[in-house]
């Protein structure tokens, strides 16, 4: 049944003309990544945070960065250096060069904030974070600045604690303090302008296409951003999928592929065929 399913995944694949990946935060489970799946995932990742009882949703949010900062830059400072730390597992490899042999290329969609394909080294061109990207930051403020990157910044975190230790990042336009380019909980204030301009690099690349393959990968139906922009590929774009989800593999209809599987276990299955 399962080599049946990675033998049509390896046929779908010779048919496409361009390779639209679809991730979600299980795609970094093989990186060693932490995929936070309801309070206990993320108090496991942060015990801190489990012992005072702080909701993700709480502590991922614009107010937290007002009353409580070095708890929020701590939570995000972490991340930004784990994610900087970070050697994406071989199947970012594997999904790169399927993309790169095809007609027009590939594009990822990416509910990720963690700047993996880009350290993979994806095309930032044909990349779009719809929920933004770490690596970024913007003004706490609405003061009208731009995006800039975080590159400059290295955060001092107190682990245990959860807290940062040295100054956060300011606005160079206003001197408030700056956060994360990320669309966190309860967030009116995200500034959506650099993945506005991803996502219309990808519609253009959807609009080349003529038989586009998704390979959704970690997506769970929590969050289903990426589901949705999967499903809109297939139907509008008469695009076929590849969903390879451990626990919701379930596909819709039979001319697609579900495969039962982690990432990186199902794209060297599948890479072995080719
Ligand atoms: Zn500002």
């Amino acid at each position: 049944m399962t080599s049946d399913s990675i033998q049509q995944a390896a046929d779908l694949l010779a048919q496409a003309d361009a390779l639209i990946i679809a991730a979600g935060a299980g795609i970094g489970v093989d990186s060693g990544l932490p995929d936070f799946r309801g309070d206990d995932g993320f108090w496991k990742a942060y015990p801190a945070l489990g012992r005072a009882k702080l909701a993700f949703t709480s502590v991922a949010s614009p107010a937290t960065f007002r009353e409580d900062p070095a708890l929020a830059w701590g939570f995000y400072g972490h991340r930004l250096q784990l994610y900087r730390d970070t050697q994406p597992h071989a199947g970012f490899a594997l999904l790169k060069a399927w993309g790169e042999r095809m007609e027009h290329g590939y594009g990822v969609f990416t509910s990720n904030v963690d700047g993996q394909f880009q350290r993979a080294g994806f095309d930032p061109m044909r990349i779009h974070e719809c929920h933004g990207s770490i690596h970024h930051l913007q003004c706490l403020e609405p003061c009208g600045a731009d995006i800039w990157s975080a590159d400059g910044f290295v955060p001092k975190v107190d682990t245990d604690a959860c807290r940062l230790l040295n100054a956060p990042p300011v606005c160079p336009h206003c001197g408030a303090m700056a956060r994360p380019n990320i669309l966190m909980f309860g967030d009116g204030g995200w500034n959506e302008q650099r993945a506005l301009t991803q996502e219309a690099r990808l519609d253009a690349l959807l609009r080349k296409a003529r038989a586009p393959l998704v390979i959704e990968l970690g997506a769970g139906t929590a969050i289903p951003s990426v589901r949705h922009f999967g499903q809109h590929v297939v139907q509008r774009h008469n695009g076929r999928m590849i969903r390879i989800n451990p626990r919701e593999p379930q596909v819709a209809s039979q001319r697609d592929v579900g495969l039962a599987m982690g990432s990186m276990a199902a794209l060297a299955a599948i890479d072995a065929l080719l």
